[in-house]
């Protein structure tokens, strides 16, 4: 561990093999797994279609640059068009990469640079994507920041109204602010944003990096409320556990990205779309989708009944199976907890427990998490 950077506070766990929601540590301890790599593998680990789609590509070759034309990228780009209210797709391997080239395509196609942003927002990391994010802690120490990003409160219609005007490139907005605590945006809060955006000339930028391919029990989380964004960006849960990020964009943005106008050399990596195309070709049934609201619904009943009277917990939050517990208090002791109990949480901000299962959890796995929760929290909030 000494000869890497020390940018994560990593966890006492080293993994030696995964399957489904199961992860078994390098002592044989099981852990049932609530985190899926960050909303990652949404089928879970090593789901047999996309292993077989991923061992068949490995066997016709590998990486060629995208020089050459790509029926894999065609067929993919083709499923996520398909499903959704955009044209186009540019494959790159990165949440962050994804953010950056929609950045980079509104002030291209607008010839503006102004970006409206929210507080508690996470965008990514890189120099584009962190001034994206509303969230001092990460700009911290990596100034002077990329111009010019305006942080709005989340959810607030007023201070939006106030902010629009016709200097605005875009808005870039979560349908659910995953990072910053599993906050949902409001119905009001988003169609407002599309109104603004489109009276105003500026792009409407969806991050649905952790809220799409999906998690919220829709492919992509915006379709809850019938919004037609520009331009959307995904990664995490699009290749399963491969590094694949993707942005959408509608036809009329074409135009701003001709040849060499963007690129990145291992975006659309076939090995990567291979993964994504299994993944695709399960998660966007309708009747899986509508599992995983269900799935998600009988969660959150069942944790909100099991945490009812406990002082300590504001609430169960969030859509689909992307939940959050809000809690009084900090959460890092309880999360530790919960793992040496064998149920791997996250935080999102300082006081929320994320709940990011597999799409594919069972009801038994579910119940068996719901019952871990309740022992612990009452034990760890009650010392
Ligand atoms: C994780 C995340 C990102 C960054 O993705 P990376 O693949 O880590 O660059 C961007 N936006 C949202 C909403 C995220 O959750």
């Amino acid at each position: 561990m000494d000869a890497l950077f020390p940018t994560y506070a990593r966890w006492d766990l080293t993994v030696e093999s995964a399957e489904g929601a199961i992860i078994v540590d390098n002592t044989g301890k099981k852990y049932l797994d609530f985190v899926s790599g960050i909303a990652v593998c949404n089928l879970g680990h090593r789901h047999p279609d996309v292993v077989r789609a991923v061992e068949e590509q490995l066997k016709k070759y590998w990486h060629v640059s995208n020089l050459f034309k790509s029926d894999i990228q065609q067929e993919v780009a083709e499923k996520l068009v398909t499903n959704s209210d955009l044209d186009a797709v540019f494959f790159c391997n990165s949440g962050a990469e994804a953010n950056e080239a929609a950045l980079k395509l509104a002030r291209k196609y607008t010839q503006k640079s102004k970006i409206i942003t929210f507080k508690q927002s996470f965008h990514g990391r890189t120099l584009g994507t962190m001034a994206a994010t509303g969230q001092e802690k990460i700009h911290s120490g990596f100034g002077p920041l990329l111009q010019e990003f305006v942080y709005l409160p989340y959810n607030d219609c007023e201070a939006l109204e106030q902010a629009m005007d016709d200097s605005v490139a875009a808005v870039m907005v979560e349908v659910v602010q995953g990072e910053g605590g599993v906050i949902p945006g409001t119905e009001e809060f988003l169609k407002k944003i599309e109104e603004l955006c489109s009276l105003h000339g500026s792009l409407f930028i969806i991050d649905e990096v952790q809220t799409g391919i999906g998690r919220t029990g829709k492919a992509f989380a915006h379709q809850h409320f019938n919004l037609s964004p520009d331009i959307i960006t995904l990664a995490k849960g699009l290749g399963n556990g491969l590094p694949v990020g993707a942005m959408l964009g509608k036809e009329k943005l074409k135009e701003a990205f001709g040849p060499g106008s963007h690129g990145s050399t291992f975006g659309g990596n076939p090995i990567s779309l291979a993964a994504a195309k299994a993944t695709l070709a399960i998660i966007f049934q309708e009747e899986f989708l509508a599992e995983v609201e269900e799935k998600g619904a009988y969660l959150k009943a069942e944790l909100s009944n099991a945490l009812a009277n406990h002082d300590l917990i504001e609430g169960v939050r969030g859509s689909g199976l992307l939940l959050g517990i809000a809690c009084k208090e900090e959460v890092a002791a309880p999360i530790t907890a919960l793992r040496e109990n064998g149920l791997l949480t996250l935080p999102a901000g300082p006081n929320v427990i994320r709940l990011l299962p597999p799409l594919t959890v069972t009801y038994e796995q579910i119940d068996e998490a719901v019952k871990l929760i309740k022992e612990t929290l009452v034990a760890e909030f009650i010392r």
